[in-house]
């Protein structure tokens, strides 16, 4: 390659990534303007395709690998029938109603001590996440492991009162790091509210507003969400029938942190109360 290809090509790849491209989805580019939008993931099947000639078909390939309502309920069932954590992450690994599968290189899992007494959820894997295979391991995980560090936990420790343990919504990296859709989240719901049944922890984190929302099933912001401690139970019928509540309780993300580090403060007295919660 000579100086000026590489040049040009390097330039190319930084305007991708500048721009939020930073996976490949197949090795030839395609010209959506002539195929068939491709629906990508989850939404309801189509009809099928008439006897007429005249309406273009397109591969199977392109369609939706299953229904969003076939596909929660397959999610439902599997999560149901793991009893352990390698149940969980191999049925999750083994699911196709999400399509991020097919776009991500490594299933996220969880990272930390399981029998600590806290578990902390997040969004969604980011692309350092995605590359290592575990939870908040880029910027955002520094400062998250930071922030707990200001109240003696850490996910290395191996004492449950000091540890903690942490997990996603989804377990896949949406490209581009983009926010998940409602779709993506509703099929993951299962898993992640068997994970937590599966740690069994004495208190919840939720992490950022879509953690938050998704598992207490509102739709009130974030702000409006912190500051007070909620009850937590499953919101999937088949998993919740017989659960006790948990204490849980939301904090902003540190993504957010990043970018408005002025909520520091509230972050701080929100570890506050999770510190006096845990000594009570
Ligand atoms: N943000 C999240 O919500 N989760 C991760 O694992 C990383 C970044």
């Amino acid at each position: 390659m000579t100086n000026l290809s590489r040049a040009a090509a390097k330039a190319a790849l930084e305007f991708y990534i500048d721009h939020g491209v930073d996976v490949t989805l197949q090795e030839e580019p395609a010209n959506r303007m002539l195929e068939p939008k491709n629906v990508g993931m989850l939404e309801e099947p189509q009809s099928p395709p008439t006897q007429n000639s005249n309406i273009p078909t397109f591969q199977p390939s392109n369609l939706p690998i299953i229904g969003k309502a076939e596909a929660t309920q397959e999610a439902i069932k599997l999560a149901q029938n793991a009893n352990s954590l390698e149940e969980l992450k191999q049925a999750i690994a083994d699911f196709d109603g999400i399509s991020l599968k097919k776009t991500a290189t490594n299933l996220v899992f969880a990272d930390g001590n399981p029998k600590a007494d806290i578990m902390l959820i997040g969004e969604a894997p980011g692309a350092d996440e995605d590359r290592q295979g575990k939870p908040f391991v880029g910027v955002s995980g520094q400062l998250l492991d930071t922030i707990l560090s200001y109240i003696n936990i850490a996910r290395t420790d191996e004492a449950p009162e000091k540890s903690i343990y942490i997990s996603n919504i989804l377990n896949w990296r949406p490209p581009g790091n983009r926010t998940p859709s409602p779709a993506e989240i509703e099929v993951s719901l299962p898993f992640i509210e068997r994970h937590i049944q599966l740690i069994a922890p004495k208190l919840i984190i939720f992490c950022g507003g879509v953690a938050a929302k998704s598992l207490l099933g509102s739709g009130d912001s974030i702000s409006r969400l912190r500051k007070k401690w909620h009850d937590y139970t499953p919101q999937t019928q088949e998993l919740g029938q017989g659960a006790s509540p948990v204490p849980a309780i939301a904090t902003y993300h540190p993504a957010y942190l990043l970018r408005t580090p002025a909520q520091k403060k509230a972050v701080w007295a929100d570890m506050i109360e999770i510190r006096k919660k845990l000594d009570s």
